[in-house]
């Protein structure tokens, strides 16, 4: 029986573990935590699809035309075709796995309206997509663990991947439970793990998704893309431990934003867009907030305190509990922060990489958003991307697989002892602060070449340290080796963003402020001994 390794529990796993698992494929799901408490249960927005009801107005040509325009035309436009036709079957096999969207009086699926689009069209969940999804995904991949097509494992951190002449078959993980690592082998690989948020510290999303699996690829040959565009959601507010996403289901329900200008309230998305000024794509309004160099409000209150808590009752209560703010007579102070990672790993439109059976799906891949996402496109692209990769797994050809992986294990655990040897947790927790600050100062809303080269400066400094910063307790085994992955893809991101000379989408550079033509294509870095190149896929390489 063919067999897979998905590392990734959130929505983009569980996809492709099912729908693998509806093929006869066995499944082995790893992760370091539950799928409960991966990233994709704070979707709260909704998820897009031009569904069968004719009242919408809306067509799938429209989806598609939004979602290549948003992105800015570097998206692949096959790849994009293939989401958008078939979200109206995500939806409807997301209903019969038992998710519970809101529906309108007559039955329809609701929509409410969402940046960048030209109908409503985000189907949602009351306050909780993502919970409502992944928990309807839980519960079938557990039916079929009782059939023995799933197995999940749990308290498993990706170490390296096992790569042989080319080929992917497996890969070495750190246990937490054992404290030693462990390898698994298979025919096929799927790496689901999320963005890269811990390049930039405190983000609207979760910790776990550090980015060092794809950052470890890199350094093992798989190449990455369009690392520059990294979207700014512009509505967020501040808590001790992270960036706590204002919906823009706010907006999407007729939220206003203004600042005040010596008593005057100058609301001034639509004093230079027009009515839609507030749904903007993301990366417009965040700029635009950042030029006014003004504290921003978003005001909702007008919708009067009945709708507001119908329709967004999660915002109510996030604002009140964080902030002490009712938004049914206050509006809400915001701030555009790191939400989204339109790059990461380079797949073709099967969702493998340039490594034979290696394959990646939901954010960590970079295939459908181009340089900005449209809210509402990435549920849609992770449950998509996660069957379209178990039917090309299933077409694969079964590998040839040669066990003697003991060369590849020697090395996880020379590395791990050395780690436990030394005494110095410290500094490790400290580059990562670091690292975040750099990013934050270097690689912002709007970069320059000069501050670009200053964040490669210093990365490349905390790079030469990171390998001989030690460790004194197993149990931060992870946060210790994985430094240097996260290091290395940090430095690539600055390298694709200081490469790219142009402004395109969530790519902003203050020195090259025009969107130019002969740019019209995905960045592509790969990693030789140490050395970043990077190209244009002018070719299709891996966009068609
Ligand atoms: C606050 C918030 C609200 C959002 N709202 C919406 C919305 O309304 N609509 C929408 O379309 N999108 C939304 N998004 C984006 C969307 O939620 C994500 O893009 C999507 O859920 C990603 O799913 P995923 O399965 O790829 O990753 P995740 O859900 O992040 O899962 C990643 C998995 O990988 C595992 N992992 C990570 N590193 C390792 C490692 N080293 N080893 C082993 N396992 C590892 C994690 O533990 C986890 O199981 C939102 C994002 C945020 C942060």
């Amino acid at each position: 029986m063919k067999k897979v390794l998905i590392i990734g529990s959130g929505i983009a796993g569980l996809s492709c573990a099912i729908s693998c698992a509806e093929k006869g494929i066995e499944v082995t799901l790893v992760s370091p935590f539950p799928s409960e408490r991966s990233q994709s249960v704070l979707a709260a927005g909704g998820i897009n699809a031009v569904t069968d009801f004719p009242e919408y107005k809306d067509s799938i040509e429209s989806h598609i035309e939004d979602t290549l325009k948003g992105g800015c035309h570097i998206a692949g436009k096959k790849a994009v075709k293939g989401l958008c036709e078939n979200a109206n079957d995500v939806i409807k096999w997301l209903e019969k796995l038992g998710t519970i969207f809101t529906l309108e009086t007559d039955g329809r699926v609701s929509k409410r309206a969402f940046g960048g689009q030209s109908h409503k069209r985000t189907c949602y969940c009351g306050a909780s997509t993502g919970k409502q999804i992944v928990t309807a995904l839980v519960m079938e991949a557990r039916r079929y663990e009782g059939l023995g097509l799933i197995k999940r494992r749990l308290w498993m951190d990706f170490y390296s991947a096992l790569i042989k002449d080319g080929i992917c078959c497996g890969a070495v993980f750190y246990n937490e439970a054992t404290g030693s690592p462990e390898i698994i082998t298979a025919d096929s690989v799927v790496f689901a793990t999320g963005g890269q948020n811990a390049l930039f510290g405190k983000t609207t999303g979760s910790t776990q998704c550090d980015g060092y699996a794809a950052g470890k690829l890199f350094t093992q040959g798989v190449e990455l893309k369009n690392l520059e565009f990294i979207q700014y959601h512009p509505t967020t507010i501040e808590t001790s431990q992270k960036m706590m996403l204002v919906s823009e289901a706010v907006r999407g329900e007729g939220g206003r934003l203004y600042y005040e200008d010596n008593g005057r309230y100058v609301y001034f998305m639509e004093e230079r867009f027009g009515e839609r000024g507030n749904l903007m794509p993301r990366d417009i309004v965040a700029r635009c907030m950042e030029e006014t160099k003004k504290e921003i409000y978003l005001d909702i209150t007008f919708l009067g305190k009945e709708k507001i808590l119908k329709r967004l009752p999660e915002v109510y209560e996030l604002c009140k509990k964080y902030r002490g703010i009712d938004i049914t007579k206050q509006s809400i102070p915001v701030t555009p922060s790191v939400h989204f990672f339109m790059g990461g790993i380079a797949v073709k439109n099967n969702h493998e990489t340039n490594i034979k059976n290696l394959y990646a799906i939901g954010e960590c891949a970079s295939i459908y958003h181009g340089a900005n996402r449209l809210g509402g496109n990435s549920l849609l692209a992770a449950i998509h991307g996660g069957k379209v990769a178990a039917s090309s797994i299933e077409k694969s050809e079964q590998t040839e697989l040669d066990n003697d992986f003991s060369s590849e294990l020697k090395e996880a655990e020379e590395k791990l002892s050395t780690m436990r040897k030394s005494k110095s947790l410290y500094p490790v927790k400290y580059v990562r602060d670091m690292l975040a600050e750099t990013m934050h100062e270097n690689l912002g809303i709007v970069r320059s070449a000069q501050e670009l080269e200053k964040g490669i400066d210093d990365v490349s400094f905390y790079l030469s340290i990171a390998d001989k910063l030690n460790f004194d307790k197993s149990e931060f085994a992870y946060l210790g080796y994985s430094l240097s992955g996260i290091l290395t893809l940090a430095k690539a991101t600055l390298i694709c963003a200081k490469n790219r000379k142009e402004s395109r989408g969530a790519h902003y550079r203050s020195d090259y402020p025009e969107t130019k033509d002969d740019w019209t294509a995905s960045t592509i870095i790969s990693y030789d001994d140490g050395k970043y190149h990077t190209y244009l896929d002018t070719e299709g390489k891996y966009e068609s």
